[in-house]
This record gives structure tokens, C-alpha cells and sequence, in this order.
């Protein structure tokens, strides 16, 4: 009677962690509530870790203990990290958190094997068919997210490029028919560990080349692919052994992750084949810049910007990577400030994949505190460009190019903020370079556009001065 209360309890847990997993997820979809999403999912995971301790009565076994430490020392570690990293490395410490997931679910994978055989279960198909995957999904994610990792931090013997070779699809389906082999081997021979590790191994090196065929700016998509996959791998984890918490809590991971890649690739108009095997723009698109540009670009300075301001009554700021490279997010505030001591209305216009993470432009606005209402996004703004007086471009390229609409573009149906349909456009970045799709903007020459040819931040800086100086 006693246990089948404790019974119930533990499995009260389980979904009460369950429920909490679900509306921290909630949380995480709107920046206003994503610090209670993410708090909520933290204490999911704090009562599903209780649950599953007095489940298996580990409290009252040996090794607490070492429990204990290893509770104290990743705590500590996750603190010091959360703490120390910067925004711009965010991606990074993912990377690596997912690469962490898949590793953890390789080691309690191939150890619930080996118990399984000590105990004479190796015969069990759900044990042996879960560990397989686990390994194999696990070992993926754990190699996979370590090369994310390492072209995102820069590491010199890690090409940022897409590495591409001659039958390079041939050796990826080897490894994948090889570790199907390796599966059926483990099923029929569990007592045979040297399989299990042989998986791992092929699931590594699958890893490693499925990550290093992408090019650097491609990584977001493969992270959000890589936390999916490490959901599947802890999902799978959960079959191995028999723990539905971990079951609940793997696959939403791997479904919000696949979601979110999915997201992220229709921002982009590519498909995921497209990211995973593919560069860039498969259509040709032939118009050099000469073409696009001839003599109709109109360079202008901090001061005619000034006077464009000075008349105008709605200003929509565009900001782009260019803003994150350059750091002018915190010049952006004064601008906007001054603007509306003036009685201008301004707005930011959000692009899905605006600079090179998910949210990365929000991540920035949100640092210097500008309100998140307004943060329009794509389609809220695009209906009101036509009313716009001034559209400040800073540091963005691709999300406003008018190219999209054009059928035999590289970005052919990108979604794009329509920035050309405002009475102004300025435009702000260094030179005409492309942006990261690689092709020449049109909007550059159009009538009502003109270049203020600077580094963001100074180009900022020097259009508040201006302002300043006219009163
Ligand atoms: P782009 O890459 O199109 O353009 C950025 C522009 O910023 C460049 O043209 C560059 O021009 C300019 N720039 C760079 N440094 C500075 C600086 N210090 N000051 C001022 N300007 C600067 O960026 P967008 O944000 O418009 O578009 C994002 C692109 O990235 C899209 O193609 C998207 O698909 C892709 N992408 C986005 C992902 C995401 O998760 N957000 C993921 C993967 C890809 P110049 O050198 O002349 O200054």
C-alpha cells in the first residue's frame, strides 16, 4: 500500500515536470516571459531529478555521494558560464550544452547495456533497440556540436568554410548503413560491448563530417538541428531506461529544435536539404554590381541626415548583422532618444533571421533596453512602410532586398522588410560589399535610397551630434 502511494507520487512528479516543461516552452516564445519560461523548465528539471533519485531509491544506496559532487561541480561550472558569457557567444555555449546532452546520453546508454546484460536482461528489445539509437544520435550530437562549436569560436584548425568533397554523400550513407550494421550486431550480441563503441565511434565521425560540409554563417540552423537531435537522443535515453520524465522532456526538445529550425530555414526561403548539402543560392543570379549599381548611388553625410530627420514624424530603424558587428546598439538608444525628444515616432523593423542567430537582433535592442513594443515584426511593419518618413538600414543587407520579389534571384521569396516603399531610405554600412547571401542590393541605387558610407556605431554617433548641432 505504502509503495503504490510512493508510486503514485514519483509519477505525480513526473508530470507535474511534465505540465512545467510544456509552459516553460510556452514562456520561451515571447520575450516578455521567456526569464519565467526558463525558470520554470529549471525547476521541472529539479523535481524530475528528485523524483527519479527517490524512484530508485538512489538516497538510500552508496553513492549518493558522488552524486552529490557531481551535482555541486555542474552546478557550479553552469553558473560560472551563464554568468561569464557575453551575448555574442551565445550560440557557442549552446553548441556545447547540446554537445554535453549527446554525451550524457552515450555514457547512460552504453552503461544501461552493460547493466542490462549483468542482470540478464541483454535479451530485452526495447533496451538494446533504444541504446542504439541513443549511442548513435548521442554520438552524433556530441562530435557534431563540438566542430559547431569550434568554427563558431574561431578555432584556426576548424574551416569556417563549407568543406566539400567528390562523393561526399557516398561516405555519409556508408557510415549510416554501417552504423545500421552495428545496431543489428548490438540487438543480437549485447554482451559484445565492442559494437557499442564501434556505433559511437561511426556516429562521431558522421558528426564531425555533417558539421564541417556547412559554412560558418549556416551554423545557427545546425545548432537548432543539433538541440533537436540531442532531444532525440535523451527521448531515446528514457526508452533505455524505462523513465518517462526523460521520454516527455527529450522529445519536446526535439520538437521545439526541429521547429525552430524549420522557422528558421522559411525566414530564409531555403529548405533544410538546402542548408545540410547545399551552398547558397542555387539559382544563378547573373546582375554584377556594376550592373546594379552604375552611377545612381547617392553617398550622403551625418549632417544631410540630419536635416532629413529634422522634418520627418515616423522613422522605422532596420538593424541588421552590421549593427551587431559594429556594436552600435547602444548609440541606437541615444538616436532613438533624441528622436523622440523631438516628437518623432520610432520603431525597429525585426527580420526572422536578421543578423546570424535566432532573436539576435531582440537580444541586442533588449540589452540597452528599448521597449519591446517597439519591435515590429516583419509583417506588422511592411503595412505601414508607405507612411514612413525615414527608413534608418543599419547594417542590414539581404532582409531588405528588393531582389526577393525577383523570380530568378539567389534569394528568390525571402521575405523581406519593404523598406523601399518609405519615403527615405538611408542606408548604413562600410562599402557596397554584399551581405551574406553574396549579392548586389538594388535598393542601393533605387531613387529615394541613400549611402552613409561608415561604421554603424560612428555613423550614429555622428548623425546624433548633428542633430544635436541643429537644434
Ligand atoms: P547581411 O549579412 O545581409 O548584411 C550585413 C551587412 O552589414 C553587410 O552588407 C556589411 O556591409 C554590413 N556591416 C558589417 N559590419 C558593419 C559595421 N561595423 N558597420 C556597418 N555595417 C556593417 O545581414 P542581414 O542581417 O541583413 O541578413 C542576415 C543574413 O544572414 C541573411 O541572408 C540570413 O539568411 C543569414 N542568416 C541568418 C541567420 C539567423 O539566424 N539570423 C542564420 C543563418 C544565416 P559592409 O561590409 O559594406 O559594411
Amino acid at each position: 500500500m505504502e509503495q503504490t502511494l510512493e508510486l503514485y507520487i514519483i509519477n505525480a512528479s513526473y508530470l507535474l515536470a511534465a505540465i512545467l516543461f510544456i509552459l516553460g516552452l510556452k514562456g520561451l516564445s515571447h520575450p516578455r516571459k521567456a526569464v519565467r519560461g526558463n525558470m520554470l523548465g529549471a525547476i521541472a528539471i529539479l523535481i524530475a531529478i528528485v523524483a527519479t533519485l527517490v524512484d530508485h531509491n538512489v538516497i538510500l544506496k552508496d553513492t549518493w555521494e558522488i552524486l552529490l559532487v557531481g551535482f555541486a561541480v555542474g552546478g557550479l561550472i553552469g553558473v560560472i558560464l551563464a554568468i561569464k558569457v557575453e551575448m555574442t557567444s551565445m550560440p557557442e555555449l549552446v553548441a556545447l550544452f547540446n554537445g554535453f546532452g549527446g554525451l550524457a546520453s552515450v555514457l547512460v546508454a552504453g552503461g544501461a547495456l552493460l547493466k542490462a546484460v549483468g542482470d540478464g536482461q541483454g535479451g530485452d528489445l526495447q533496451i538494446t533497440i533504444s541504446t542504439t539509437a541513443s549511442g548513435l544520435i548521442g554520438a552524433i550530437t556530441l562530435l557534431g556540436s563540438l566542430m559547431a562549436f569550434g568554427k563558431l569560436y574561431g578555432f584556426k584548425f576548424i574551416p569556417d568554410k563549407a568543406v566539400r568533397y567528390p562523393g561526399e554523400q557516398i561516405v555519409k550513407l556508408l557510415l549510416l548503413i554501417g552504423s545500421i550494421v552495428l545496431g543489428v550486431l548490438i540487438v543480437q550480441h549485447p554482451e559484445n560491448m565492442t559494437y557499442y563503441w564501434m556505433l559511437v565511434g561511426a556516429g562521431s565521425l558522421l558528426g564531425i563530417l555533417l558539421v564541417i560540409a556547412i559554412g560558418g554563417a549556416d551554423m545557427p540552423v545546425v545548432i537548432t538541428l543539433l538541440n533537436s537531435y540531442s532531444g532525440i537522443a535523451a527521448a531515446a535515453t528514457g526508452f533505455v531506461l524505462s523513465n518517462n520524465v526523460l521520454i516527455v522532456a527529450g522529445s519536446l526538445v526535439g520538437a521545439s529544435g526541429i521547429i525552430l529550425t524549420k522557422l528558421m530555414c522559411v525566414a530564409m526561403n531555403r529548405s533544410l536539404s538546402n542548408v545540410l548539402f547545399g551552398g547558397f543560392g542555387a539559382v544563378a543570379d547573373t546582375s554584377s554590381a556594376d550592373e546594379v549599381y552604375g552611377d545612381k548611388i547617392k553617398p550622403v553625410t551625418a549632417d544631410d541626415v540630419a536635416i532629413f530627420l529634422d522634418t520627418a514624424q515616423k522613422v522605422v530603424i532596420v538593424p541588421g548583422y552590421g549593427m551587431a558587428v559594429g556594436q552600435a546598439q547602444h548609440a541606437v538608444k541615444d538616436l532613438t532618444h533624441l528622436l523622440e525628444e523631438n516628437n518623432i515616432e520610432v520603431n525597429f523593423a525585426i527580420h526572422p533571421v536578421a543578423g546570424r542567430m535566432p532573436g539576435h537582433m531582440n537580444v541586442l535592442l533588449a540589452e540597452v533596453d528599448i521597449p519591446y513594443e517597439q519591435l515590429l515584426e516583419m509583417d506588422d511593419v511592411n503595412a505601414t512602410l508607405a507612411q514612413v518618413d525615414v527608413a534608418i538600414v543599419l547594417g542590414a543587407n539581404d532582409v531588405v532586398n528588393p531582389d526577393a520579389r525577383r523570380e530568378d534571384s539567389a534569394i528568390a521569396g525571402m521575405p523581406i522588410i519593404d523598406v523601399d516603399k518609405a519615403n527615405t531610405v538611408i542606408v548604413i554600412k562600410r562599402s557596397l560589399s554584399p551581405g551574406f547571401a553574396g549579392i548586389p542590393n538594388p535598393l542601393f541605387a533605387m531613387d529615394n535610397a541613400y549611402m552613409f558610407f561608415s561604421d554603424g556605431k560612428k555613423a550614429i554617433l555622428a548623425i546624433v551630434a548633428a542633430i544635436k548641432e541643429l537644434g
